[in-house]
């Protein structure tokens, strides 16, 4: 495995790769692996020849208030993870390397980074959009790795490369979750020991609520009530920022809980803003 700094090194690397026919697979992430990290390192190695994980936390996808400065940052093991993952090629900017000016140009997916995370995260998928865009000109990848944990994210994501036309596949692998449900976020180690009990509540509330998204299924508003009755009994120290019942294509609401669905929440819980979803598909199948 070879770590890169610098965008010339990593292009020079991957045309070499390239020339011999080799197809590549990009899993961008903002480092603090997990085992969701990991799962999507996977299911690119089985997908592609050879395989580039970043690791570098975006500056300009937080805004003023939000955790940039106290972002979990663990190079070394996330090195170690990734060499013993197979990884091909990690690229591990500094901030200077990505923007050696202040960015001038940003890219903007209209409507569907609007609403869920969006309304309390202003400008947050600009600034995702942006780099991942830097990432997908500076690695070329055939195909690049998003969790539908940040299930916005990805089908943002998604959007943009369709209407942008980046030769690449965007491809969404289920959430990885802790044995009690939790799903697995380099955020979590925010959470003291009582919020880390309540915390998989989370996903047993959005569980029970969505057992209620059939053909027959309530209207939004008793849907969503269901939600937040099941999280204050499950999760009492939880602070709802958004509930949401969305399609999950366009990530418009839904006014009556049918599938598809797609059921997001944003909670703050013990100093942790914690999210999770699952969509309902058209089958009744939760994913
Ligand atoms: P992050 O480092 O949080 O920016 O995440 C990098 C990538 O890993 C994104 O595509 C995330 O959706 C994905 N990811 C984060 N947590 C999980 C998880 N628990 N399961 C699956 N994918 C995840």
């Amino acid at each position: 495995m070879k770590t890169f700094r610098t965008i010339r090194e990593l292009r020079e690397h991957l045309a070499g790769l390239r020339s011999e026919g080799t197809s590549i697979g990009l899993v961008p992430t903002m480092g603090a692996l997990h085992e969701g990290h990991l799962s999507l390192i996977r299911r690119a190695r089985q997908a592609c020849g050879t395989v580039v994980v970043s690791l570098f936390v975006n500056p300009v996808q937080f805004g003023p208030g939000e955790d940039y400065q106290n972002y979990p940052r663990s190079e070394a093991g996330d090195l170690a993870a990734c060499e013993r993952e197979g990884v091909g090629a990690v690229f591990a900017p500094a901030v200077e390397e990505m923007y050696p000016q202040p960015p001038k140009t940003s890219v903007h997916v209209a409507g569907l980074g609007e609403g869920l995370c969006g309304a309390s995260r202003p400008g947050h998928f600009d600034g995702v959009c942006t780099v991942v865009s830097k990432l997908l000109n500076i690695v070329e990848p055939q195909a690049a790795f998003f969790g539908r944990k940040d299930y916005q994210q990805a089908r943002i994501v998604q959007r943009m490369v369709e209407d942008l036309n980046f030769p690449v596949r965007i491809e969404l692998c289920p959430t990885v979750r802790e044995a009690d449900g939790l799903a697995m976020s380099s955020r979590n180690r925010y959470l003291d020991a009582e919020s880390r009990r309540q915390a998989p509540g989370l996903y047993a509330a959005l569980m029970r609520a969505g057992d209620e998204i059939r053909p027959d299924g309530p209207p939004r508003d008793a849907l969503l009530e269901t939600l937040s009755g099941q999280i204050a009994h499950l999760v009492p120290a939880g602070q709802i920022d958004y509930l949401e019942l969305a399609d999950p294509q366009t990530l418009e609401p839904l006014e009556v809980a049918r599938p598809p669905a797609l059921l997001a929440l944003a909670v703050r819980l013990g100093g942790a803003r914690l999210i999770d979803n699952i969509v309902v598909d058209e089958g009744g199948a939760v994913l």
